[in-house]
């Protein structure tokens, strides 16, 4: 049995396979299209190419944006053209397989508490750090999805009122601030038009004081909003996922400075973990694919899906 993994975000789709226990075999990348056809046609077409010939497979689509438990793209700010589409279901009929289909990093954060940074985590966040900010909450083992399947959108909680405009349509939220686009924003403000996030983390990792100053600021964003969900749900870890994850090394440090000086009623030891996802960028595919495997029923439910009860790693609820 093959299972492949989808990341659909919204630069590319980042598709994997791997054996019946999880280890990864191969990966392919594609530019992400705009519009729902599209995209199915390309997830399609990588199905065939990631999946042997021989054998069957299962299939697991998680994709950026608000997608309700069933299937429906609400909304997704960082791809165009998919609002109201149910990708999941047009994969499914296009390949006669089930398919399972859901936020990516509610997909990355089941992979982190089967098999990676969250084993044993009894209340966790996953912060997946990319284009955007996506997010997720685990608790005793599972992942919280809500009543609709929308839990876990942090990107658009808005860190400061009247602030940047959000793609959403509203204004100020943490993706504008703490994203791999916001990095980018702000390597063009302060260093000049030319200058990208990638020029700052290589620039910092030549120890060039400006480019540790422009991380020095992105670091205050990325741990204010760190430590509104720390406030809210009391994790004992914090895991760092997509592309900026990859970085941690230079951000580490400075987050968790910035957090021990938001966040309040904490000691040194009950200050929460913050820590880069083993898997880096491929998290959330993995997830995707054990997700697939797992099908809907247990993804969805159980040991590995919701009925959470959030009662904090110190088994304080918020407001007391
Ligand atoms: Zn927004």
């Amino acid at each position: 049995m093959t299972r492949l993994g989808f990341d659909v975000g919204g630069t590319k789709i980042l598709g994997v396979a791997t054996d019946d226990g999880g280890a990864l075999k191969r990966t392919l990348r594609e530019p992400t299209m705009a519009g729902a056809t599209e995209l199915v046609d390309t997830l399609v077409t990588m199905v065939r190419e990631l999946a042997p010939a021989e054998g069957a497979v299962s299939v697991g689509v998680g994709m950026a944006g608000l997608i309700t438990i069933d299937g429906i793209v609400t909304i997704s700010p960082n791809l165009v053209g998919v609002d109201g589409a149910t990708v999941g279901a047009d994969v499914s009929a296009a390949l006669g397989l089930p398919v399972v289909f859901e936020n990516e990093v509610n997909c990355a954060a089941r992979w982190e508490v089967a098999a990676g940074a969250a084993q044993g985590i009894r209340h966790g966040v996953m912060v997946a750090v990319g284009t955007g900010i996506g997010g997720a909450f685990m608790g005793d083992g599972g992942v919280l999805r809500g009543a609709n399947g929308l839990a876990g959108e942090p990107g658009h909680m808005i860190v400061e009122a009247s602030g940047r405009q959000c793609p959403c349509g509203r204004r100020g939220c943490w993706e504008m601030y703490a994203s791999g686009s916001a990095l980018d924003r702000l390597a063009a403000e302060r260093l000049g038009d030319a200058m990208r996030g990638p020029d700052v983390t290589e620039a910092a990792r030549a120890d060039d004081p400006a480019a540790h100053e422009v991380l020095a600021e992105f670091s205050y964003w990325l741990a204010l909003g760190i430590s509104n969900l720390c406030v809210l749900t009391d994790p004992e870890m914090v895991v760092i996922g997509g592309g900026m994850s990859e970085d941690w090394d230079l951000l580490a440090q400075p987050v968790s400075q910035h957090l021990g000086d938001l966040l309040i009623g904490r000691t040194a030891e009950s200050l929460p973990a913050v820590v880069a996802s083993e898997a880096g960028e491929l998290s959330a595919a993995l997830g995707a694919a054990l997700s697939g495997a797992l099908g809907d029923g247990a993804a969805l439910s159980g040991a590995l899906g919701d009925g959470v009860a959030l009662s904090g790693a110190l088994g304080e609820t918020p407001c007391g």
